[in-house]
C-alpha cells in the first residue's frame, strides 16, 4: 500500500478521512529543523460528536464479531505496520525528532507488536467461575464497554497510541482516539492501515486536536464510557476531575521521576552501558528513563568520572543520520522548559558535570531544538530538580551509604513509576523490590518488556495498569451470573 502524507491531515471518522468541521488547523513543526511541515486539524466537540455517533453505530456488530475475525483483522493491521516500517519510522522521526534508527527498531516495531499481542490475546482471554459446592455456580461474563476514549502523548507516538487502541478493539469496543497534537502523522497513517486491513467503518475513529479542545470533548462526552490516558500528571488530574463525577472507568498512566540505584557490587560494564541508555534514550523523553541516579558512596567518584566521560561521547545531531545517538527535543515549548529546568538546577546550587546547554548541529538542523545530555550533582532530594519531572536529557547524581538511605532517597518523591536496581546481591535486590514505591522494578536491566506483565505506576504516576490481561479487563465490564442448582 502507498502511505502518502497530505499537507493537511484529516480526521478518520466513520471510515472516512475528513477535515475538521471548524475548518481550523494547527501547524505541524519538524523539531529537528524548526520548519513547518503540515497542518493538523484543530478539532473540537462537534467533530467528537460525529465520531461518537459513528462509533455507536458500529458497536453492535463489532462487539458481536467472532474472536477469530477480530484476531484476523488486528493481526493484518500488525502485518501492514511491519510492511510499512520504513515510511512510518520516517514520519515518526520527522514529527518527534528521535533518531530514525530508533523509530524503526523500537517505535514502529512495537506498534506492530502491540496489535499482534492483543490480536492473539483476545483468543486466549478467559473468565473466572466460582463454584458454591452443591448450591450454585457463578460465572463471570466480560463484555465490551461500548465507546471508549484513548488519549496518548508525543514521546512514543504510535507505540503508545496502539498500546491502548489494540486491547480496546480486541475486547470488542469502538474507539475514539486522539494522538498528541505535537506528533499526529503516524496516527493519521494508522487510519489508512486500518481501512486497508478491513477494520469496519466507525470501529476506530482518530481525531486530531489539542488537549483542552479535542481531548476534553472526548472525556466529557457522556457516551464515551471509559478513558485510557497516557500523559502528564497535570492533564491526568484534569481528566480525572471531569471523568470521576461521571463514573467513567479511568486508566491514567502519568509522569515519573525514576530512580536508578547503583550498588558497588554490580556488573560494572553492563550497568554503565545500560545507564547511559536509561538516562538519555529518546533524549530522556521516556516515562521510564531513570532521571535520579543514586550511587553507593564507595564508587561514587569512579561512577561520576566514567559516566560523565561516556555521556560526553554521545553524538547529538540530525535524527536521519545513523551516527546520531540522540536527536532533537520534541518541540520549542519543551526545549524551553528543559533549559529552564537546567537554569533552576544552577540556581539551586547544582554543579553541571557536562551539557547544560542547547546545541546547533551543522547543516539542515542548525535551527532545530537540540540539548546536550546533562549531568548535575550536588543537589539533595527535596530540591525542585530532584522532585519535579524534567522529561529531557537531564539526570542528577546523589550518593548513598547503605540500603536504607538508598530507599529513602528513591522514595522521596511524589512519583512512583519505575526503578532500576544494579547489584549482584539477590537479597539486596529483593529488599529494594519489596520496599520501593514504584509499579515497575528492573533488576540488572532496563526497559526489558514482556507485554503480558502489568504496566503502570503508584502515587502521582497514575491509576490502574495496562498490559496483558490487565488491559483486557480494563476494556471490559465484569458481570457475575449466579445459577442455583
Ligand atoms: P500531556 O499531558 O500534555 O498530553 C498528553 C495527551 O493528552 C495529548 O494528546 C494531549 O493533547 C492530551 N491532553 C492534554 N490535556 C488534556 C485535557 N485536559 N483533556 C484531555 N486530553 C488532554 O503530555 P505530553 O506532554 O504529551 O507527554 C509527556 C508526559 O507523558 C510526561 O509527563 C510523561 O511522563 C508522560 N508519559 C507517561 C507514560 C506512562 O506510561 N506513565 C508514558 C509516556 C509518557
Amino acid at each position: 500500500m502507498q502511505l502518502d502524507i497530505p499537507y493537511e491531515l484529516e480526521n478518520f471518522i466513520g471510515g472516512h478521512f475528513i477535515g475538521p468541521l471548524s475548518g481550523k488547523f494547527i501547524s505541524n513543526i519538524n523539531p529537528a529543523t524548526a520548519s513547518n511541515v503540515g497542518q493538523i486539524p484543530d478539532s473540537d466537540e462537534k467533530d467528537v460528536e460525529v465520531a461518537v455517533k459513528s462509533a455507536q453505530k458500529a458497536f453492535p456488530e463489532w462487539s458481536t464479531t467472532s474472536l477469530e475475525k477480530r484476531f484476523l483483522i488486528l493481526n493484518r493491521i500488525a502485518e501492514l505496520i511491519d510492511e510499512n516500517n520504513e515510511q512510518l519510522a520516517l514520519a515518526e522521526t520527522n514529527d518527534n525528532g528521535k533518531p530514525l534508527w530508533l523509530s524503526k527498531k523500537t517505535d514502529i516495531y512495537r506498534a506492530a507488536a502491540n496489535f499482534r499481542f492483543f490480536a492473539t490475546g483476545i483468543m486466549h482471554f478467559a473468565t473466572e467461575s466460582h463454584n458454591m459446592e452443591d448450591q450454585a455456580v457463578n460465572y463471570t461474563l466480560r463484555q465490551p464497554i461500548g465507546v471508549v476514549g484513548c488519549i496518548s502523548p508525543w514521546n512514543l507516538p504510535l507505540y503508545l497510541f496502539t498500546w491502548k487502541i489494540a486491547p480496546a478493539l480486541a475486547a470488542g469496543n469502538c474507539v475514539i482516539a486522539k494522538p498528541s497534537e505535537v506528533t499526529p502523522v503516524t496516527a493519521f497513517l494508522l487510519g489508512k492501515i486500518c481501512k486497508e486491513a478491513g477494520l469496519p467503518d466507525g470501529v476506530l475513529n482518530i481525531i486530531h486536536g489539542t488537549g483542552p479542545s479535542c481531548g476534553e470533548a472526548i472525556v466529557k462526552h457522556p457516551e464515551v464510557k471509559a478513558i485510557s490516558f497516557t500523559g502528564s500528571t497535570k492533564a491526568g488530574e484534569r481528566i480525572a476531575s471531569i471523568a470521576a463525577p461521571m463514573f467513567k472507568k479511568l486508566s491514567l498512566e502519568l509522569g515519573g521521576k525514576n530512580p536508578t540505584i547503583i550498588f558497588a557490587d554490580c556488573d560494572w560494564e553492563k550497568m554503565m552501558t545500560t545507564t547511559i541508555q536509561s538516562s538519555f534514550s529518546n533524549q530522556g523523553q521516556i516515562c521510564l528513563c531513570g532521571s535520579r541516579i543514586l550511587i553507593e558512596s564507595s564508587v561514587y567518584e569512579k561512577f561520576k568520572k566514567e559516566f560523565t566521560q561516556r555521556t560526553k561521547e554521545l553524538t547529538v545531531g540530525d535524527p536521519l543520520l545513523e551516527t546520531s545517538n540522540q536527536g532533537a527535543i520534541v518541540s520549542k515549548v519543551h526545549f524551553d522548559k528543559i533549559l529552564n529546568c537546567i537554569k533552576i538546577a544552577k540556581e539551586e546550587g547544582g554543579n553541571i558535570l557536562c551539557g547544560g546547554h542547547s546545541l546547533s548541529p551543522e547543516g539542515r538542523c542548525s535551527n532545530g531544538y537540540f540539548i546536550a545530555p546533562t549531568i548535575i550533582e550536588g543537589l539533595g532530594p527535596d530540591c525542585k530538580t530532584n522532585t519535579e519531572e524534567i522529561f529531557g536529557p537531564v539526570v542528577t547524581l546523589q550518593p548513598f551509604n547503605n540500603l536504607k538511605e538508598a530507599l529513602h532517597l528513591a522514595n522521596a518523591n511524589q512519583y512512583g513509576l519505575a526503578c532500576t536496581v544494579w547489584t549482584q546481591d539477590i537479597t539486596t535486590a529483593n529488599k529494594v523490590a519489596s520496599k520501593i514505591e514504584t509499579g515497575i522494578v528492573w533488576i540488572n536491566c532496563w526497559l526489558l518488556r514482556d507485554l503480558r506483565t502489568p504496566f503502570g505506576g503508584l502515587k502521582n504516576s497514575g491509576v490502574g495498569r495496562e498490559g496483558g490481561w490487565e488491559a483486557l479487563r480494563f476494556f471490559t465490564e465484569a458481570k457475575n451470573v449466579c445459577i442455583q442448582f
